[in-house]
């Protein structure tokens, strides 16, 4: 809120006028330019960086693969640790080269329901291994929708992948359709850890992550993808009690 304070006179007496104007929206403005920034510095580290990392770091993984046999037990323990960090930098550089490949994008009118249904497929062993079990309750039979058929597969596979994360004793996910006009909502809801307030406003952040193993970009492609398509996401989530991710496509 900022303010301005004028005096002046009516009719001889002192008066004095406030102007309060609300600088809400210019504030956000401005967190959209930083974070737009940001993600463009990502784009370009991926493109120059991440495969220059990739190359020497297949060296490295190959010669210590080679060496493993000649290191004495008491080290093992820290060529493992060696090789799990290795692991983290390709999952990391993958994932920063898989936002800034310009890769052909092959947009066809699809079902978004069996799209939904094959990333399932897809996860259902990991979610069962992790007793997690994913439900569905679509409120149609066809959600017609042109896009590149891998990207919005991405989309999916990160937030349903990322609400399995959240649930470390198991719980349900559930998949929800809902048809507004122009638009459909597709609602990941989890029974997870949630998001504290203080992480909320961060996690779409490149690089934010609160886990060992993640990179804090799966967000990030997201809702890089999602806006290529003029929809967007949302997140609401309670701490202890679960999160609800929405997808917003224009349809
Ligand atoms: P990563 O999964 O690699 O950490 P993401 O960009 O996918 O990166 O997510 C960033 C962070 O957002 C996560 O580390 C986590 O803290 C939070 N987050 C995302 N989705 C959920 C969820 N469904 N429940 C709880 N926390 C979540
Ligand atoms: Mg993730």
């Amino acid at each position: 809120m900022s303010r301005i304070v004028m005096p002046f006179y009516v009719d001889k007496n002192p008066s004095l006028q406030v102007i309060f104007r609300d600088v809400t929206e210019q504030k956000q403005n401005l967190k959209h330019v930083i974070q737009t920034e940001k993600l463009s510095t990502a784009g370009q580290l991926s493109a120059g960086i991440a495969h220059e990392i990739r190359n020497p770091l297949t060296s490295i993984k190959g010669f210590l693969q080679l060496i493993e046999g000649e290191i004495p037990p008491h080290s093992l323990l820290y060529t493992g640790i060696m090789k799990d960090e290795i692991d983290k930098i390709e999952r990391i550089t993958g994932e920063m080269l898989s936002l800034s490949k310009p890769q052909a994008y092959q947009c066809q009118e699809y079902n978004l329901l069996n799209l939904i249904n094959d990333v399932i497929t897809l996860l259902t062993p990991q979610a069962t291994l992790k007793n997690v079990e994913i439900l569905t309750d679509f409120t149609m039979e066809q959600a017609l929708f042109t896009c590149d058929k891998m990207q919005i597969k991405q989309v999916f596979i990160n937030i349903i992948k990322n609400a399995i994360e959240a649930m470390e004793r198991g719980g349900k996910v559930l998949i929800t359709t809902e048809n507004k006009v122009n638009w459909l909502n597709i609602h990941v809801i989890d029974e997870g850890s949630g998001i504290s307030d203080q992480h909320l406003y961060k996690v779409n952040e490149p690089f934010f992550t609160t886990k060992g193993t993640g990179t804090g970009l799966g967000l990030t492609i997201c809702n890089a993808i999602i806006k290529d398509y003029n929809g967007r996401i949302l997140i609401d989530s309670k701490e202890q009690k679960g999160t609800r991710v929405t997808i917003q496509l224009p349809i």
